[in-house]
């Protein structure tokens, strides 16, 4: 088993590689060099109703749900020992699929994701699987049992950091999972799919089902799946969540940020920019929780843009193999032109580029520019969308009210920061900002506390006790009369 960029004929179904039902397959291109790096097949409707069917029976007849957490986690580790072992290869693999640089892939994607399965092993140990309550009537048993039918929809930006916890979680609390990745990265998926196989899970339990937003649709409207955990674009998650709301189908949605870093005026500049290289633009920009817009007052702006200049116009962009890359390729064609139209429409807005701009850097590649912008309006395209590739724009605020009401005028809500020499009064400033995570004097996704968002930026929680909370159905059982010991 290694990941040598290889393509695949087979789909992974209820744990077994099965020939798809239609000839349809997926280019993965190369976002360096343009090319072709290998094919995979596309699920049709017949497979995503095969791997519903598999899931469904293995969830209502099989053996799975039925197992303790305990026996179920012990696959969870021989699967985490096995993932161990290639964290250095899925980076590899992640990079030439989407552009990720080695630098961030390494400690970004693979490893994070490695870490992510430890993780949500530690808090399945001391998850209340059980609980005695006190009700009124009595004595109560609660039971944490698996909400049933997972379909895991993921896009390509972080991809196996984005299905890690959902299929983790899910397999821990007895649930079967079906799962969808982006069509640009099918391959780290389907590389998973080889490890699971290596765990000789039973019948059913996994499918891997690469294809496109309809593959996606078909697994979102399939009567037998219970639960949706979706990440990916605040459109797509509102879509989704209106077809769950149809059937009443559980869902948990991870979407879109435009987060702030508000950069107060007793903020040492040099760290502020050491540290906003990596939370505006880890990954090219295109991380849901970049802190892309950052807001500083009239008395620090120059200092902070000047500096920001000078961080932005070193950055080394080009392979993203290379261990020295800052910014790689953006994932796709479309994704360049969509970021490049982004800064075009801020120069037509009246904002000012200081570093960057809209032509390509490279002859070949989907590469931008990192760009800088100032002299922006919170109300310009540039500050209110997600763009999803390396450009910051500064906005600049009056007080420290008004560096509040612009961070929270977004319909976004997913992360933020504040940049201060007084961390008392960040935690303050946190308080006042409605996003679902926040840094002082950093911002780095902590993935052993809930992750999510408020407003459009998403529904529930991953990572830790709430994250696994995503995966159950509670059952109150009450009794009239007395209730035996817990058995130990
Ligand atoms: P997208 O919404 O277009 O696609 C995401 C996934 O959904 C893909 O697998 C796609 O094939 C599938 N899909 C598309 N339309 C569908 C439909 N109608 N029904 C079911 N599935 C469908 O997202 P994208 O643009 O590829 O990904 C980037 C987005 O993901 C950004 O908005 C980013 O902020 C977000 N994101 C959020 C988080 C988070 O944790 N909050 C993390 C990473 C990325």
């Amino acid at each position: 088993m290694t990941a040598n960029l290889r393509s695949y004929d087979q789909l992974f179904i209820g744990g077994r590689w099965r020939q798809p039902s239609t000839s349809e397959r997926i280019a993965v291109i190369s976002p360096h060099s343009e090319q072709p790096i290998a094919h995979v097949p596309s699920a049709g409707p017949a497979d995503v109703d095969a791997a519903v069917a598999a899931a469904r029976d293995a969830f209502d007849n099989g053996p799975w749900p039925r197992l303790s957490p305990q026996d179920r986690m012990q696959k969870v580790e021989a699967l985490a020992s096995i993932y161990g072992r290639h964290i250095d290869e899925m980076a590899d693999l992640i990079t030439a699929q989407m552009g990720s640089p080695r630098s961030f892939s390494r400690l970004g994607q693979a490893a994070g994701a490695a870490s992510m399965i430890h993780l949500a092993l530690a808090t399945a140990r001391d998850f209340p699987w059980v609980e005695r309550r006190r009700g009124v009537l009595g004595e109560a048993q609660l039971h944490r049992t698996p909400v049933g039918v997972v379909g895991a929809i993921v896009p390509w930006n972080v991809p196996q950091c984005l299905i890690m916890p959902k299929l983790i979680p899910a397999l821990i609390a007895g649930c079967t999972v079906v799962i969808k990745p982006a069509p640009e990265t099918p391959l780290d998926a389907l590389w998973l799919a080889e490890m699971i196989e290596k765990i000789e899970l039973p019948e059913g339990v996994v499918s891997v089902i690469p294809g496109g937003p309809d593959v996606g649709e078909a697994l979102v409207r399939h009567p037998g799946v219970d639960k949706i955990a979706f990440t990916g674009s605040s459109a797509t998650g509102r879509r989704i969540a209106a077809l769950c709301g149809e059937q009443l189908k559980r869902v948990s949605l991870e979407l879109g940020g435009k987060s702030a870093a508000i950069v107060l005026d007793d903020a040492d500049i040099t760290k502020t920019v050491t540290g906003l290289k990596t939370a505006g633009l880890m990954n090219n920009g295109q991380a849901c929780v970049a802190q892309t817009r950052i807001l500083v007052s009239q008395r620090r702006h120059d200092e902070l843009v000047e500096a920001l200049a000078d961080m932005m116009s070193t950055l080394a962009v080009g392979d993203p193999s290379d261990e020295r890359t800052d910014i790689g390729p953006l994932v796709a064609q479309r994704q360049q032109q969509r970021v490049q139209d982004y800064i075009r429409s801020g120069q037509q807005q009246g904002a000012r580029v200081v570093v960057g701009g809209a032509d390509s850097p490279a002859p070949r590649g989907w590469y931008v520019r990192p760009t800088l912008f100032t002299d922006a309006e919170n109300g310009m395209r540039i500050a209110r969308e997600e763009i999803f590739g390396p450009v910051l724009t500064v906005l600049t605020y009056a007080d420290e009210d008004d560096a509040i009401r612009i961070a929270n005028d977004s319909d976004y809500g997913l992360a933020g920061s504040v940049w201060t020499a007084d961390t008392a009064h960040g935690l303050e400033i946190a308080a006042r900002v409605r996003t679902g995570t926040y840094g002082i004097n950093m911002y780095m996704l902590d993935i052993s506390t809930p992750f999510g968002g408020f407003k459009h930026s998403g529904i529930g929680r991953e990572f830790g006790p709430e994250g696994l909370d995503e995966y159950v159905e509670l059952q109150s059982v009450a009794c009239n009369g007395k209730l035996p010991p817990l058995p130990r």
